[in-house]
């Protein structure tokens, strides 16, 4: 299980709004995330560290630092007469789940990881994605990401370059296609269940919008269980907390406790699986932290009318907050006015001068610019976090260690120190599974997409 960009402080945080934490009883150990070209490493790399046991560069998806390819977990589970799953918030073919079940130089190809991900064989997908996997145009997006692999020109407009129906080569391959939260309760394997067109939503945003057909990742869990268990072949599993790091990115504290929790009742389930039974590891560690969230904020005498140490983070308001910064921004786009939104969604009164400015400029920004919708959400979480006296050093991840937790046959293994890509090899070799990172050498098991012998990616 992979809580994407849950540091250390965002459990003290989330353990000081819900009280203790189902997964602080199975803490054992700690894991550092470098990858092999940056202190601070992204999600690909971290995740293909896991999923291999070989560590790389920022941005790989399960390729080495020659970009030969690197096989998985979840691959090698296939090979070996396994069932596999995926469960993730984010699209499926997001950088997490991405390593363990594609190949290639670059994250953002994510058609290229869509298209490679319905050849693997896994046996349960669910999360987001839709628009990754509907027939559609080449964007200028995919042509910046070099994304064309699958890419057809038209028949009829030779000039016009199209992306499959991948829809259409899923059903080919057997799998039960689903959309609702209503339908997962009937399916069967193979599925891909595919819950919204990009990111599912925040379960803070979930819990006080309208009632929508997502599931959350509890009962995601819950269902990939039970249909993965259902006979007695073995079986891999990933679930990913995905949004825990959108949080981080746009420093918004109540978003994060909700997904923390979210994560947190997702292991409580496979937790509750595994007790009840004695042959199931379960190990959970955080990819990377996001955010550089502190807590501890006394940088000056800002806005606060008191002199005194205390300075403690403010539950009050995040007990009141009912919506995230994403949630905030979509209120502000439809019209309403910031202060006005901020106000109704935070219950925080006292708003600064200065605060008032950088809210009300963000009608004025450029929000169908991707990176500028980003910013808008920063402004509002920079207010937000002043408020609640918890402060970020960063809109990106940080290098500090994280929280490894296992539990099940093989766990006290994981006590201690290690780093991330040791943590996949010990998995791997717990399961008696091969993956890039163990046995005689990763060149023995180094795989391409047909299966030949490894070779650079093109
Ligand atoms: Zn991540």
């Amino acid at each position: 299980m992979i809580p994407d960009g849950m540091g250390p402080a965002a459990v003290t945080l989330a353990r000081s709004y819900w009280g203790e934490l189902v997964m602080d009883q199975i803490l054992v150990g700690s894991a550092s995330v470098a990858s092999t070209n940056y202190h601070i490493p992204d999600s690909a790399a971290t995740a293909t560290a896991i999923a291999t046991g070989v560590n790389t560069f920022n941005r790989a998806i399960a390729v080495d630092d020659e970009r030969r390819p690197l096989l998985t977990l979840i691959e090698s589970a296939e090979k070996n007469g396994m069932l596999t799953g995926l469960v993730v918030t984010s699209p499926i073919q997001h950088a997490t789940p991405a390593a363990f079940t594609a190949h290639v130089d670059h994250r953002d190809k994510y058609r290229q990881i869509a298209a490679q991900q319905l050849e693997q064989g896994v046996d349960l997908m669910l999360g987001g994605g839709a628009k990754y996997l509907a027939a559609g145009p080449v964007t200028d997006e995919d042509i910046a990401a070099n994304d064309l692999v699958t890419a057809m020109a038209l028949p009829d407009q030779p000039d016009i370059l199209w992306y499959p129906d991948l829809y259409q080569k899923a059903k080919e391959a057997g799998y039960q296609l689903i959309t609702t939260r209503a339908e997962l309760a009937q399916a069967r394997l193979p599925v891909l269940g595919i819950f919204a067109r990009d990111w599912l939503t925040a379960p803070l945003d979930r819990l006080h919008g309208d009632e929508d057909d997502e599931p959350d990742l509890a009962e995601m869990t819950r269902f990939a269980l039970d249909r993965l268990a259902g006979n007695d072949q073995s079986f891999v599993l990933l679930i990913e907390g995905s949004t825990i790091d959108s949080a981080g990115h746009y420093y918004d504290p109540g978003w994060l406790v909700h997904d923390v929790r979210e994560f947190d009742q997702a292991l409580s389930v496979a937790l509750d699986f595994a007790r009840q039974r004695e042959d199931t590891l379960l190990v959970a560690m955080t990819d990377h932290e996001t955010g550089g969230l502190s807590l501890g904020r006394m940088l000056r005498d800002e806005q606060v009318g008191e002199k005194d140490y205390s300075r403690d983070w403010n539950l009050d308001i995040l007990r009141r907050q009912k919506a995230t910064v994403m949630g905030m921004l979509k209120q502000i786009r439809q019209g309403g006015n910031p202060v006005d939104v901020f106000v109704e969604n935070t219950g925080i009164t006292t708003i600064y001068p200065d605060q008032k400015k950088s809210l009300m400029g963000i009608p004025g920004m450029d929000l169908d610019d991707e990176d500028i919708e980003e910013d808008a959400m920063r402004v509002i979480g920079a207010v937000l976090s002043s408020h609640v006296k918890v402060d970020w050093t960063t809109r990106f991840h940080t290098a500090v260690d994280v929280g490894v937790y296992a539990y099940g046959p093989g766990a006290e293994r994981f006590a201690g120190y290690h780093p991330n890509w040791q943590i996949g090899r010990m998995i791997a070799e717990l399961m008696n599974l091969p993956v890039a990172g163990t046995g005689a050498g990763r060149e023995q098991f180094a795989i391409d997409q047909s299966g030949k012998p490894s070779k650079p990616l093109e």
